[in-house]
């Protein structure tokens, strides 16, 4: 359900991206005994550090190519949380949206039970429904959607950066998937473009 909301990264891609951390989480989590400590757990998802819309409305290029960060799902899509502290996630809306899932699922079949009719998404949405709406409402308000800030995301941004290059010069055999543009990728026009 989370790959439908959050789209993700192609399969070939997502596994490139696992191989080059070794399959562990990359999130970098501080405690005041050990201090910034990458919590290490096997990689759940890849999250794209500019998520795909984003890219798609905003930046131009294709969210196929954007830098990925191999983390797992607790710190993916984790409950709410301080930047860096353990249980920091970067889409702690869609924790949120999980947790409540089960409760509005039970609701929906019980009043679809009772009215015999199939409830629609425009009339009862599900969480997750909620979230993506959301988070299309704050794209185009041009307002950020995802937990962190500019200098979390350059932070992870540099560490993948140094991962991807170490990776590729000690795998030269494993090079990083080949794939074919995101279909809703549109190079943004430049302004010279229209001169
Ligand atoms: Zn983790």
């Amino acid at each position: 359900m989370v790959c439908f909301l959050l789209m993700g990264f192609k399969e070939g891609t997502r596994k490139w991206f696992g191989r080059v951390v070794d399959d562990k989480c990359q999130a970098e989590v501080y405690s005041e005994q050990y201090g910034f400590k990458e919590c290490g757990e096997p990689v759940d998802h890849i999250h794209h550090i500019v998520p795909e819309g984003w890219t798609l409305e905003h930046t131009g290029g294709d969210p196929e190519q954007n830098m990925g960060l191999p983390l797992c799902k607790h710190h993916h899509v984790g409950e709410d949380a301080e930047e860096f502290s353990r249980d920091f996630s970067f889409h702690p809306d869609i924790g949120n949206a999980y947790s409540d899932y089960g409760e509005w699922k039970k609701q929906t079949e019980h009043m679809e039970s009772i009215t015999g009719k199939k409830q629609t998404k425009k009339d009862n949405p599900s969480p997750f429904d909620v979230a993506a709406q959301e988070h299309r409402d704050k794209t185009s308000r041009g307002e950020r959607y995802w937990a962190g800030d500019e200098n979390v995301d350059q932070h992870y941004k540099d560490k993948m950066r140094e991962r991807v290059d170490i990776y590729t010069a000690t795998h030269p055999e494993d090079k990083k998937p080949d794939t074919k543009p995101h279909p809703r990728h549109t190079k943004k026009k430049h302004w010279t473009d229209n001169v």
